[in-house]
């Protein structure tokens, strides 16, 4: 019997010039309320797609990154975006080795991704409401 194939789905920015291709399923999806995502995205809450980084390939299109250093760790995050029209493509993190994080807004298709948990709930916009039985935390997940 074949293999069933890894589902494939792609991405990219408003306007064209980045594009990327995710392969499998992310092994973490969450929303995050926290107030770092809330100003890098000019939003509510960050939708992130966690995946192993050999499973994203990018395709086209160089991606400008800004470093964020924690002020509670002294850890960075590296923040990419598209230098032309500024959509936020995602990010890598210090404490996450191995692992990049997806901006999941700018994958073609949506509607497939299910979210795992919500996160930083503790600065979640008031009208924002959770579904019953979602997991949440109040700060970040930490993996037991
Ligand atoms: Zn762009
Ligand atoms: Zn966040």
């Amino acid at each position: 019997m074949p293999a069933t194939p890894i589902p494939v789905h792609e991405g990219g920015c408003l306007c064209g010039a980045v594009r990327y291709r995710v392969h499998g399923k992310p092994a973490l999806t969450a929303v995050c309320h926290c107030t770092f995502c809330q100003r890098r995205l000019a939003s509510a809450f960050a939708i992130v797609a966690f995946f192993p980084e050999e499973s994203v390939e990018f395709l086209q299109g160089e991606m400008s990154t800004h470093e964020h250093i924690s002020d509670a760790s002294g850890r960075w995050l590296r923040v990419n975006f598209c230098p032309h029209c500024g959509t936020s493509m995602g990010h890598t993190a210090e404490f996450r080795p191995g692992v990049r994080a997806v901006a999941a807004g700018t994958l073609d298709e949506r509607d497939w991704l299910t979210i795992d948990r919500h996160v930083w709930v503790q600065s979640k916009l008031p009208w924002v409401q959770i579904p019953d039985g979602m997991p949440t935390y109040q700060q970040a997940y930490v993996a037991p």
